[in-house]
């Protein structure tokens, strides 16, 4: 008999942990006979009654694990605390909107039992529910993500995916603290079945996503893979030197011929307007960078617990 972790990242989700549960709870009757089920939801500094429903659900179901954190720390720090304290043999990670349909379940753990492949991924087919800006945005981020990152990333992934132990544990293997869980899996290697479903709109509450917040997902995501941007920030250099040059030559040569004549400051001011902006923006690009090590090397817990089942019972 297998054991299938479904680990549940949950920020304010007091309305979809119930509905999710249910869902699941329906697809685990369902495959009672092949595999047994275990639930760790973690509940990333919510401010609504998630931590309320989450201790009720693991009095009534001793399947029922959670990991409360002591603030918000992200999605991608929720999935890591479950990735981590998961146990069983194929483990998913699923939102606790019910976007990812536990209907899949079946099909991704059949695929996984006949052990050709080491996970089944899922991708959706359209972005239901997002609005029409995210979808441009996602659009475009992918296609530059896919142009300038060597880990591939496959567009409409979703983080819904059932892998075995030996995957799991060769991504909480990588400690880092700037995670970006699709580009992680992706890199880890090994062989992924790849199935498409169409998403569903959340179930309650709302996205946690703003676009602030998706922005700087996107730059996590490519400073973590990529290091093309630095090389374009070199490339911008060389360009302008070589420019640089040309206008010596002909600059010099103009003066002699025709004299010098005063003027030319408004060209000269668009001039140093760009030259100082790019300057800026190649600094910044680097600070990125240097940001992201400097965040690294300081080694802070990726995530901090304050409450689990276990100790919640230990209180009583
Ligand atoms: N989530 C989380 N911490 C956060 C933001 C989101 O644990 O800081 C969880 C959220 O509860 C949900 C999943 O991540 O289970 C996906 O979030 P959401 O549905 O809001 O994102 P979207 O579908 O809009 O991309
Ligand atoms: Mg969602």
């Amino acid at each position: 008999m297998k054991k299938i972790s479904i680990i549940v990242p949950c920020h304010n989700e007091e309305g979809s942990v119930p509905l999710f549960y249910k869902e699941v709870n329906k697809i685990s009757e369902e495959m009672k006979k092949d595999a047994e089920f275990e639930f760790v939801f973690v509940n990333d500094g919510s401010k609504d009654k998630t931590l309320q429903v989450l201790r009720e659900l693991s009095d009534k179901d001793e399947r029922v694990r959670y990991i409360s954190f002591s603030r918000n720390f992200g999605k991608e720090s929720a999935m890591f605390a479950g990735l981590e304290a998961s146990t069983g043999d194929y483990i998913t990670t699923m939102d606790a909107d019910l976007q990812d349909p536990p209907a899949l379940l079946k099909e991704m753990f059949a695929i996984l039992e006949e052990g050709e492949y080491d996970c089944v991924a899922t991708k959706s087919t359209n972005r239901k529910g997002y609005s029409f800006l995210r979808k441009i945005f996602t659009k475009w981020f992918y296609s530059l993500i896919g142009k300038i990152s060597e880990t591939e990333m496959i567009p409409g992934a979703r983080d819904f995916r059932l892998m075995t132990r030996q995957m799991v544990d060769a991504v909480i293997s990588m400690k880092e603290y700037n995670r970006y869980s699709k580009g992680l899996f992706s890199f880890v290697g090994f062989d992924t079945k790849w199935i498409e479903f169409e998403l569903e709109e959340r179930v309650a509450g709302k996205t946690n996503f703003n676009f602030k917040k998706l922005f700087s997902y996107a730059v996590e995501g490519i400073v973590a893979f990529s290091t093309t941007p630095l090389v374009f920030a070199a490339l911008v250099g060389i360009i302008f030197c070589l420019i640089a040059a040309i206008l010596i030559i002909v600059i010099i040569s103009k003066t002699l011929i025709w004299g010098d004549p005063v003027g030319g400051w408004p060209s000269t001011a668009c001039i140093i307007f760009l030259v100082g902006g790019l300057q800026l923006f190649c600094t910044g690009i680097i600070g990125e960078y240097l940001a992201k090590t400097y965040l690294e090397t300081k080694n802070r817990p990726i995530y901090i617990v304050k409450e689990t089942e276990k100790s919640k019972k230990k209180k009583k």
